[in-house]
């Protein structure tokens, strides 16, 4: 296969996820050569049905390296932002941002097959799956990655894209459930962030909706026992539960499809860099799903190592030297993502009647100040840029 420049080793990303897999795609478009590699078969990663909010910016650069089909994806294109028992609901909207759209939404398993079909398609790209690694020993020069199958190869870089992978967490004290929805009641292309004491809860657009009913994804966070009980409630005790946070009058669910449940791990990694490892995506850190920015906070971390890598590629130099850059350009951007989904859950999950009152006050000045209301979008739809 095609080396990088830095010499006869390949640069291996390890984890073909959607950060790993697009990573390698950027990378290819500079001329850089890689192998990804994925413990699991890519019908196993079709299976993961979750919903992926995609911000605008997410959605520029994924589209500037495969086809999405149009037919997985769902149009955001406005939010409302609200509270339970609190006074005060934000409405971000594309028009008055001036955007095409907020984002989209895809399922993952839908994302992760077509970039892996273009990363197949790639002649710079090498993609191996089901290829576990268990182990990566470091030398100065090159790191050697060790697999399940008990093969070795060596490479320059061990790129790290394993999401919150083999980090060995035990229990987790909180899960979301999530399901597909039909309703009524509510406008189109409507997503909702609604928090509640328990946690968050997302109504995210899906395509196929029809005049007569809207499909929309539920992501609701709560802790761990509640998800359980939750998961085994008849439906409509689940339907019950569910409406009881919403005061949206006319909102009715028509058709409650199969709940599923995801263990919410959270982690930030203080170092993105260990010698020839580096870390991006969710392996550099595991956020809350409030707010959905888990997947574009990973985009933006695999566009800013591929532009260093890059740099060091057109240069003929060695790319160890492009991960210091990265992990540097990437700490303002991390810092308020990362600040962002631990603060928010805690903030609106409290009964405390002061922060209360600020939450409601919050969500005013966010209703009534379109320029606040315009940095907040802009932020949740590009993250932190200078
Ligand atoms: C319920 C839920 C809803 C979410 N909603 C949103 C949203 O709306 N918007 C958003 O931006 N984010 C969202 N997220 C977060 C998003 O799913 C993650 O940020 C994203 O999947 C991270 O991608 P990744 O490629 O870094 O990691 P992953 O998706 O975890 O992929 C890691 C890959 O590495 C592979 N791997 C792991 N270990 C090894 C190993 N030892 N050897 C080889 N391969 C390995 C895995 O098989 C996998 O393919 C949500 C998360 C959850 C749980």
């Amino acid at each position: 296969m095609p080396v990088t420049q830095s010499g006869s080793q390949p640069l291996a990303i390890l984890g073909g996820g959607p950060v790993g897999l697009t990573l390698a795609l950027l990378l290819a478009k500079r001329s850089v050569a890689s192998i990804v590699f994925d413990a699991r078969t890519i019908e196993q990663a079709r299976t993961d049905q979750r919903v992926l909010a995609l911000s605008l910016g997410s959605l520029q650069t994924l589209r500037a390296l495969v086809e999405l089909p149009a037919t997985a994806l769902a149009p955001i294109r406005s939010v409302i932002v609200s509270s339970v028992g609190d006074f005060g609901r934000a409405v971000l909207d594309d028009d008055e941002l001036g955007a095409e759209t907020l984002g989209a939404t895809i399922r993952y398993g839908d994302l992760v097959a077509t970039l892996s079909a273009a990363a197949e398609a790639n002649e710079l790209i090498t993609l191996r799956r089901p290829h576990k690694v268990v182990a990566v020993r470091q030398s100065p020069s090159s790191v050697e990655i060790e697999f399940e199958n008990e093969q070795r190869i060596s490479a320059s870089l061990a790129i790290s894209a394993e999401g919150f992978g083999h980090t060995g967490a035990a229990s987790v004290s909180h899960a979301a459930v999530v399901a597909d929805l039909e309703l009524t009641g509510i406008g189109s292309d409507e997503a909702f962030e609604r928090f509640t004491r328990e946690g968050p809860l997302a109504l995210l657009p899906l395509p196929s909706s029809t005049a007569a009913t809207q499909r929309r994804a539920l992501v609701w966070c709560m802790k761990t026992a509640e998800a359980d009980r939750r998961i085994g409630l008849e439906d409509s005790a689940f339907i019950d539960e569910l409406i009881a946070h919403f005061s949206e009058n006319a909102l009715r669910v028509v058709t409650l499809h199969a709940r599923r449940r995801y263990p919410l791990h959270e982690q930030a990694r203080d170092q993105l860099v260990e010698h020839r490892m580096v870390y991006l995506g969710n392996a550099a850190q595991t956020l809350h799903p409030v707010a959905g920015q888990g997947l574009n906070l990973g985009l933006r971390d695999g566009v800013a190592l591929a532009e260093q890598i890059g740099f060091t590629h057109v240069e003929a130099r060695d790319p160890v030297q492009a991960l210091h850059r990265y992990a540097q350009s990437r700490r303002v951007d991390r810092a308020a993502i990362v600040a962002l989904t631990r603060f928010a859950p805690a903030f609106f999950s409290t009964r405390f009647s002061p922060i209360a009152l600020a939450r409601s006050i919050g969500l005013t000045a966010l209703a009534v100040v379109p320029k606040l209301r315009r940095e907040f979008a802009r932020l949740l739809m590009f993250g932190v840029r200078f």
